[in-house]
């Protein structure tokens, strides 16, 4: 029987609940268990795909695309997921299905649109118990995938109105489930007061009372501070929780997070999952866990610093282009390296202080907003001879940039910025041009690309034949490109349609774009090869050049 972990949080969003419950999955594949994630979230967007990164953090894509089908004759394609899936594919190196991202659009969607096709003969609809049990057919249809554990987390804080019904489904899957079956881990926030220098409790306990009022009681909760949790706040979080001091976990703030299962082992929490679900470990010795140890070991000696120049617009938060700083991280630590990615608004790009940086990366993105504050950045690293990746909407803004200057084709640009413009070197495809269509001409999920022999692109992955994952509306177009060849624009890249998606620029110590997103795949035990080389390129040309 699948057993259910199910995490919930309190206090405040941004605690990091995701990379909580990736380190939970990680230390119960330590003991040999195969486990699937599950993220359930409040808000109604379908799916996370319509939602601006600054808003929620970045949209995430899937390896593979979902039909969700909410009701009778109802369709719709679904591969942009939660950024915290990252998080899940980063730790635990396995690909999560986008339907496993249960949203509050996709079950009223499912109730509203089987009320309007008659599946609900004359009932009065309504929350409960037809939404919870929208919400809970869809965890019992992952519960049939036949893992292990499966580990459900609720996103969002509890006491949050959008919130309620999936915790409703919560508590009565609990039941249905037995006790043994499930385990509820509360993450919760203490903060330290530093003026008296101390931790304070009372937010949490506030959380657990709203907890409590939702028929919820957890069994273990995972404290989020800035420091180690002291023996005087476990205490006093297990006095007002009624649980026991080893199920009062401390999670601090740790500079490498793939450090937080480590953590965890520490403090024997795998064990205690497995005595309060009745399991004894799959494996044991664990090998994994000294591998990891290794790993995190490589992240902390890897003390070479590099600057990276993330030009794009979504640059108030953090969280909008994470994948991209993990993958970068990862291919440091593989190379000793250290790196800083260092935020630049295209709105306001100064050349001098762009070249101070050791590499460029030109981010992905839509829409005309700092589009050429981004053409100059690539400007810039084509001239002045700096490290560049361009990821996407980066890779093409790059070709603008390759068309305009090194070309002459005044005016050259992507037709998503000018439709008039007297180039388009990226355009849409013919076929792809109703507007009304835009939504559904949206390529997504993983597809095959063929990588073409003596370029920097097949150095970097060793083969003809890969799989990356898309996200993107508009293409390099063959017509141009074909003509900027003579001035060193080479092609290294075609998908099986036969259309242009990588380029690299010949006679520069390195300039790639590719269309996919190679940070969907990376994984801190093995770097995305687009992004292996090009820190690799940053070690050989910049840090050669600056001892
Ligand atoms: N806006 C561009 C397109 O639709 C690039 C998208 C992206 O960077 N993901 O093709």
């Amino acid at each position: 029987m699948t057993k259910v972990i199910f995490i919930t949080g309190g206090v405040m969003s941004g605690l990091g609940k995701g990379t909580v419950a990736a380190s939970i999955a990680k230390i119960l594949q330590f003991r040999g268990f195969a486990v699937s994630m599950v993220k359930c979230d409040p808000y109604l967007n379908v799916d996370a795909g319509t939602m601006n990164p600054v808003e929620h953090g970045e949209n995430f894509v899937c390896e593979e695309i979902w039909e969700f089908n909410p009701a009778r004759d109802f369709k719709f394609r679904i591969a942009e997921v939660d950024q915290d899936f990252g998080t899940y594919e980063r730790f635990t190196g396995q690909c999560v299905h986008p339907s496993h991202n249960i949203t509050s659009g996709q079950i009223y969607l499912s109730v509203i649109l089987k009320e309007r096709t008659g599946e609900f003969l004359g009932k009065t609809v309504q929350i409960i118990p037809h939404v919870t049990d929208e919400i809970k057919s869809r965890l019992k249809d992952i519960l049939k995938e036949g893992k292990d554990f499966i580990i459900v987390e609720i996103g969002g804080t509890v006491g949050d109105i959008e919130g309620m019904p999936f915790l409703e489904a919560v508590r009565q899957l609990r039941i249905e489930l037995g006790k043994e079956n499930s385990v509820l881990i509360h993450v919760t926030y203490v903060p330290y007061l530093s003026t008296i220098q101390q931790l304070k409790t009372k937010p949490t306990q506030h959380s657990l009372r709203k907890l409590l009022e939702s028929g919820l009681i957890p069994d273990i909760i995972i404290a989020r501070s800035e420091v180690e949790l002291n023996e005087d706040a476990r205490q006093k979080i297990a006095l007002f929780s009624g649980l026991s001091k080893e199920s009062i976990i401390s999670a601090p703030n740790l500079s490498i997070i793939y450090e937080i299962p480590l953590a965890f082992e520490r403090q024997n929490l795998g064990d205690l999952l497995l005595k309060k679900l009745m399991l004894k470990p799959k494996r044991d010795p664990m090998p994994g866990i000294s591998e990891w140890k290794k790993l995190v070991n490589m992240f902390r000696s890897a003390n070479v610093e590099i600057k990276i120049a993330l030009v794009g617009k979504y640059t108030k938060i953090v969280d909008s282009y994470i994948s991209i700083i993990e993958a970068l991280k990862h291919a440091g630590a593989h190379n000793s390296l250290k790196v800083t990615p260092v935020f630049v608004d295209a709105e306001r790009v100064d050349e001098k202080k762009l070249m101070t940086f050791d590499g460029i990366l030109l981010t992905p993105g839509f829409g005309v907003r700092a589009a050429e504050g981004m053409i100059q950045s690539a400007k810039i690293a084509l001239e002045k001879n700096i490290p560049f990746l361009g990821i996407c909407f980066g890779a093409q803004l790059a070709t603008v940039a390759f068309a305009r200057y090194i070309m002459k084709w005044e005016g050259a640009n992507s037709t998503e910025i000018d439709p008039n413009t007297p180039y388009p070197v990226v355009d849409l495809l013919p076929g792809q041009r109703n507007v009304e269509l835009m939504g559904g001409t949206m390529r997504l999920g993983a597809i095959k690309v063929r990588i073409i022999k003596n370029t920097i692109l097949y150095k970097a992955y060793e083969k003809e034949l890969i799989k990356e994952r898309f996200r993107h509306r508009y293409h390099i177009i063959k017509k141009f490109a074909d003509k900027m060849t003579t001035r060193g624009y080479k092609v290294n890249a075609y998908d099986t349609d036969g259309n242009i998606v990588g380029f690299e620029v010949e006679g520069h110590p390195y300039f790639v774009g590719v269309q996919w997103h190679p940070e969907f795949k990376s994984r801190p035990f093995s770097p995305s090869p687009v992004y292996l080389s090009f820190i690799g390129a940053i070690k050989r040309y910049r840090l050669n050049f600056r001892v």
